[in-house]
C-alpha cells in the first residue's frame, strides 16, 4: 500500500451518500459532466454507496464503511445488543474501494440524511469501531446539501410524537411509511435490488417470520418506532444527544462544506417565527404544505425542549429566522453544520457562484482550510440542487463549483 498518489492515477473519488428513501443513481442525471468541467483527462470517479434507506445513522454508517472496503457488516456488539438486532449483516465480497486508507482517502457528498451519515461514519472511525487501521482523515472532505445535522421539525409534522419520540401517531404519514417498510421487508427476497432496505440483521422476511408476526409489526413496529431508525435520528432530541457526546466535532485534517438552502421568505418583516414558501419554488402541493408547516412550527410543543429553544419571554437572546426558514424538509439552521456555531469552527458565506471561466479555484477569500465548516447559502428546495436532475443552471453551477473545490483542497494537501 503506498502513501502517495502518483500523478497519472485517477483523482480522489467522490462517494455519494443518499437521503431517506434514496436508492440508486437514476435521479441524478448528467452531473458528472459538470463535476469534471475544465478537466481534460482522468475524470473523477463517483461511487454511489448502498445503505439502508430508512435505517438509523449508526446502521447506515456501518453499511457505508463495508460497502467501500468489503467484508461482513459489523454493527458492533454493544449497539446490536442495545437495539435488539443481529450484530452482523450481509457480507460484501468485493468492496467498491477496498484500498481506502489514510494514504488513499475519499471525498464524501451527502444529500439530506446522507450528511449526518457521513458525520456518524467519521465519529465511529474516531471511536475505533472499525479497528485501529481506520483513521478519521480517510475522509478527505465532507460535502453536504440540505442535511438535517441538528434534526428537523418535519419528522413531527409527519407523525413522530412531539412529546414522546420515538412513538409515532397512528394513521400519520410516518406510520404509513413504517408499515410500507415492513411489507417490503417481508417480501424482499422477491424484490429487485433497487428496493433493497438493508434489513438483513432484523429477520423481517417471510423466510424468517410468520404472517402473524408481520401483522404484529404492522400494528406497532419494533423498528420504525425505535431509537434505531431514521425518524428518531432526525428528531431534535436525538441530535442533542449526539452533540452532548461531542459527535460532530470537526477533525483537524478533514475539509468541510455545506449547502444550506431555503425556499421560504418571512411572512411579516418584523416577525421572524413565520416563514412561508416562495411560490416560485413550489413544485407540488405536498411540498407547499410541508414547507408552510415547518415555517410556522411551534417549538414549545416539544418534550424534552431542544437545546436551542428559547421561549418568547426569555431573557436570553431570541431564536432567529433560521429556525423557520426551510427548504421544504429541513430548517436552515440545521443544514449549516453539526453543533451550534459557538461550539464549532465555521465560516458562513452568501451565495457564491463559480464562474465557468474562472481559472482560480480558490473562489473563497483565502485558501480553504481543513477543520472549518464553509457554509454556503442559496435559494432552492430540498430536491432541486441534488438529487433530482433537471439540468438547471443552478445545478450545473453547483457541480462545477464542487469540482473546483475538490481540486483546490487536493492541491492544498499536495494530492
Ligand atoms: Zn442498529
Ligand atoms: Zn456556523
Amino acid at each position: 500500500m503506498t502513501n502517495s498518489r502518483p500523478e497519472d492515477v485517477e483523482p480522489i473519488p467522490l462517494v455519494i451518500v443518499q437521503g431517506f428513501l434514496g436508492t440508486g443513481s437514476w435521479l441524478w442525471g448528467n452531473f458528472e459532466q459538470y463535476l469534471n468541467h475544465g478537466r481534460s483527462s482522468s475524470p473523477r470517479r463517483t461511487i454511489f454507496v448502498s445503505v439502508g434507506p430508512v435505517s438509523s445513522l449508526h446502521d447506515r454508517a456501518c453499511e457505508l464503511y463495508y460497502d467501500l472496503v468489503g467484508g461482513t457488516v459489523d454493527y458492533g456488539e454493544e449497539h446490536s445488543a442495545t437495539h435488539n438486532h443481529a450484530r452482523y449483516g450481509r457480507t460484501i465480497t468485493l468492496g467498491q474501494y477496498p484500498e481506502w486508507s489514510p494514504g488513499l482517502p475519499l471525498h464524501f457528498l451527502g444529500h439530506s440524511i446522507g450528511g449526518p451519515t457521513i458525520i456518524k461514519l467519521q465519529d465511529l472511525i474516531k471511536q475505533g469501531h472499525f479497528g485501529a487501521s481506520a483513521h478519521p482523515k480517510m475522509i478527505f472532505s465532507v460535502n453536504a446539501v440540505s442535511a438535517p445535522f441538528r434534526g428537523t421539525q418535519a419528522v413531527y409534522v409527519l407523525g413522530e410524537r412531539a412529546d414522546s419520540a420515538p412513538a409515532v401517531h397512528p394513521l400519520s404519514f410516518g406510520a404509513l411509511v413504517g408499515k410500507g417498510v415492513h411489507i417490503l421487508s417481508f417480501i424482499s427476497p422477491l424484490l429487485p435490488r433497487a428496493l433493497d432496505l438493508h434489513a438483513d440483521c432484523r429477520s423481517l422476511t417471510y423466510r424468517d417470520i410468520s404472517f402473524s408476526s408481520l401483522l404484529k409489526q404492522l400494528w406497532k413496529s419494533d423498528w420504525a418506532e425505535s431509537r434505531d431508525a431514521t425518524p428518531f435520528d432526525v428528531t431534535f432530541q436525538a441530535a442533542d444527544e449526539r452533540e452532548s457526546n461531542a459527535e460532530g466535532d470537526v477533525d483537524p485534517e478533514t475539509f468541510y462544506q455545506s449547502h444550506a438552502v431555503r425556499m421560504t421568505r418571512p411572512q411579516h418583516l418584523e416577525k421572524v417565527e413565520a416563514h412561508i414558501p416562495s411560490m416560485r419554488h413550489v413544485t407540488s402541493p405536498l411540498m407547499y404544505i410541508l414547507s408552510r408547516r415547518l415555517g410556522a412550527f411551534d417549538y414549545s410543543t416539544l418534550q424534552p425542549p431542544p437545546s436551542f429553544f428559547r421561549p418568547h419571554n426569555s431573557e436570553e437572546s431570541s431564536m432567529g429566522e433560521e429556525y423557520w426558514a426551510n427548504d421544504g424538509v429541513v430548517p436552515l439552521f440545521s443544514q449549516w453544520h453539526p453543533l451550534p456555531c459557538r461550539r464549532t469552527r465555521c465560516r458562513h458565506v452568501g451565495t457564491v457562484v463559480a464562474k465557468s471561466t474562472d481559472k482560480d479555484d480558490r473562489f473563497h477569500e483565502g485558501a480553504p482550510r481543513p477543520g472549518i465548516w464553509y457554509v454556503n447559502q442559496e435559494d432552492a428546495t430540498h430536491m432541486s440542487i441534488i438529487p433530482l436532475w433537471t439540468g438547471t443552471s443552478q445545478q450545473q453551477q453547483f457541480w462545477m463549483k464542487l469540482g473546483h473545490w475538490l481540486r483546490a483542497i487536493e492541491r492544498d494537501r499536495g494530492f
